[in-house]
């Protein structure tokens, strides 16, 4: 945590390291490029393990562990050399009342002080069967460095870094410096949870005696970095809420609630429930700034048109922004349907309207002629103008990048934000990647659908795949049947589009078989999808391009090639596209597994539907990093923290932060200056607001 400091105290991470005993020009440098900057930086350079020098009885210790032992010198020291400079160094020592082997490699200059009798401790490596250890580490009692008996710190270090050198260097930081470590957490915080204070808590884990006080020292600097994460993101919330320079929309509640009424369902607890939370932003005077969730097929589409209306009543427009011309077009007629009869006019804008098209949409929106707006990325172009926008809502959000969500965001005044997505985020990154947003999560599906059958199977059975299809469209169903690439490639052996669409086109002569991929024109996709969706044609043959949003019920089979090639969310997804109307639906998932992250995706979709533990599992088997599907996700890096095991502690430190950034007296309060400097620090608080 840079620059955590009271005011009382001298800022340590204003002082330079040259004031460290022992620390020269030269080896500023080599710390510098550790990214120690500072004084305070050193004391903040935590360990990341530590070695066990504690001595143990050799009795107890499992063969191959590393182990600390006492013992004394038994036999006379046997010196063997061979090759340049190499050696062997044996001799039998007395543990207990085991007598062991301790063999050294190229340290011929100990031999001399092997004498029989000495009392020895030597660290290293036990093996049991032949009674032997290797030893990496061996001191004599008494020596002024002694290392046994403790638990010795292991710092990430490189170059001329040496771990000694940092041991020493950090050691000696402390003895200097130690006692202006300065507290940072308030009073109340340390009484609730009886934390270490803070320069005990950095001491320890430096230097735990034992095992328990480091564990208590990292259990603080855990909670305090974490802590600190969630109070930037509470106190940026709250101030955002007190800003008011949102728009408080006023609709008719009565009229938004004849629009559900008509809608051709009832709405599920769940949606009524996110529908209300999103309402009630949307008349507050701050910018909204929501995330739903929903497993696909949730109904998300709906809730979005909720808002939407209401936020036409109001008086001012709505966009809905989707990742993919396709999926654009099905919305627009969707909502056009569900908007017709209330006099609301729906506008498309994507990339592939003629210039003519294009002008006339921009011009309709800059005045007000179009109410609402669905269109790709082609929205947030610098030339498209609204006349006054209200709400802007993105679909599939993993699609979007941040950037783009922030310029259409400044088009508008300050427009409240819906960002839907259906690859549910595990809470553990939820809270982390998005703690700054308020989520809302639809937890059921609407009533009445089975779970979707799913079965993975090797590609030697297609002819049972086929007879499977052939079943289903003779019982007036339809299916999806995914392939990773468009042509053939020689570099990768997969199946493609086109082949297999010529194969489904021999395979079923009396089926209308249809192909759809990113190649073809938009007027193109469109046809086929309109195909599709009114069932002139039963058999889709497709890329990715349908993975996210495609909605057309009566599609019961989802067939994928080369499952393996599909990571779990997108698999979820694609599979999403079937169990949306009230048959009983499958998924088939054509792969030949060769390793076991692969056999254990294919092993997850077989045994759940539920998108929630798919993200889960998804998460565990690619890690953070990679669950988004880029490294910059903006996913936080921790010094002490661990984003997954230190959960427990995010969510603790998740509310305390909402609770005292709730108070009035956090603003003013002298207890919360501290935290208030370190708000101003990060530039969430102006200078003034600090009074
Ligand atoms: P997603 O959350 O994946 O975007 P959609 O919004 O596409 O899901 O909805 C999936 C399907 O469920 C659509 O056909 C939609 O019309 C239908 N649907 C949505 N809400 C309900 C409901 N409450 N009852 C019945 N069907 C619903
Ligand atoms: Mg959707």
């Amino acid at each position: 945590m840079n620059g955590l400091g009271a005011s009382a105290h001298p800022d340590l991470f204003a002082m330079p390291l040259t004031l460290v005993r022992g620390v020269g020009q030269q080896k500023v440098q080599d710390l510098e490029a550790l990214g120690i900057y500072s004084i305070g930086q050193l004391i903040e350079y935590f360990p990341f393990r530590y070695e066990d020098y504690r001595i143990r009885e050799l009795a107890e210790v499992k063969d191959g562990e590393k182990v600390t032992v006492e013992g004394t010198v038994y036999s006379e020291a046997v010196l063997q050399r061979y090759g340049k400079n190499k050696s062997r160094l044996s001799v039998r020592v007395l543990c207990g009342s085991i007598i062991l082997t301790a063999v050294w490699f190229n340290r011929p200059f100990l031999k001399d002080r092997l004498a029989a009798g000495q009392a020895i401790i030597l660290t290293g490596k036990w093996d049991l069967r032949r009674k032997q250890m290797t030893v990496t580490e061996s001191e004599f009692p008494g020596a002024a460095s002694a290392r046994s008996g403790t638990l010795q710190p292991v710092y990430s270090v490189g170059g001329p870094v040496t771990q000694a050198w940092m041991r020493k260097a950090i050691s000696q930081a402390l003895a200097q410096f130690g006692t202006l470590i300065p507290e940072v957490l308030p009073k109340e915080l340390m009484d609730r949870y009886g934390f270490l204070p803070r320069r005990q808590a950095i001491h320890a884990l430096h230097h735990p005696e034992e095992v328990e006080s480091g564990r208590e020292a990292r259990r603080r600097m855990v909670y305090e970095e974490l802590f600190f994460f969630q109070l930037k993101l509470h106190a940026f919330r709250a101030l955002q809420r007190k800003r008011s320079d949102g728009v408080a929309h006023e609709f008719d509640a009565e009229a938004v609630r004849q629009f559900v009424r008509a809608l051709p369902f009832a709405l599920t607890d769940s949606q009524k429930k996110v529908i209300a939370e999103i309402l009630h932003d949307l008349k507050q005077p701050f910018a909204m700034n929501r995330l739903l969730q929903g497993d696909v097929g949730a109904g998300k589409t709906v809730v979005a048109a909720v808002a939407l209306y209401a936020c036409v009543r109001a008086g001012a427009q709505g966009a809905l922004m989707v990742p993919t011309e396709i999926l654009a077009e099905q919305h627009k007629r969707s909502l056009e349907r569900l908007f017709e009869p209330f006099g609301v006019a729906v506008g498309l804008l994507t990339g592939s309207l003629t210039d003519r098209q294009r002008r006339d949409t921009i011009a309709s929106l800059h005045m007000g002629l179009i109410d609402i707006v669905v269109g790709t990325h082609a929205l947030i172009q610098d030339d498209v103008l609204f006349r006054k926008l209200g709400l802007v809502v993105t679909d599939e959000q993993h699609r979007f990048g941040v950037n783009q969500r922030s310029v259409l965001r400044r088009k508008g005044l300050n427009p409240d934000v819906l960002t839907m997505t259906a690859t549910p985020i595990p809470r553990t990154l939820a809270i982390t990647a998005f703690g700054d947003l308020d989520v809302s999560t639809l937890r059921e599906l609407p009533k009445g659908r089975k779970p979707i059958q799913t079965y993975a199977v090797g590609l030697d059975k297609l002819e049972r795949v086929l007879g499977f299809i052939r079943r289903e469209v003779l019982q007036g169903r339809q299916a999806y049947v995914i392939c990773p690439l468009i042509e053939e490639s020689d570099k990768l052996d997969v199946q493609n589009a086109i082949d297999v669409h010529t194969q489904m086109s021999h395979a079923f002569p009396e089926f209308h078989v249809g192909l759809l991929h990113g190649r073809l024109t938009t007027a193109e996709k469109d046809d086929v999808m309109r195909e599709f969706s009114e069932n002139r044609v039963q058999v889709l043959v497709a890329t990715t391009v349908i993975e996210v949003g495609v909605d057309v019920p009566n599609a019961t089979l989802m067939v994928i090639y080369d499952a393996v090639r599909f990571g779990l969310s997108q698999l979820h997804q694609l599979r999403g596209r079937v169990g949306r109307g009230e048959h009983q639906s499958y998924c088939v998932l054509i792969a030949d597994p060769k390793n076991e992250t692969a056999k254990e995706r294919m092993r997850v979709m077989t045994e759940t539907n539920d998108g929630f533990e798919i993200a889960r599992r998804d998460l565990e088997l690619r890690g953070p990093g990679d669950f988004f599907g880029t490294k910059q996700s903006g996913m936080p890096e921790f010094k002490v923290a661990d984003m997954m095991s230190d959960f427990e502690t995010m969510e603790t430190a998740r509310d305390d932060a909402a609770e005292l950034t709730a108070r009035p007296d956090f603003w003013t309060g002298a207890a919360y200056l501290t935290l208030r400097e370190f708000l101003q620090r990060e530039q969430i608080l102006d200078g003034e607001s600090l009074d």
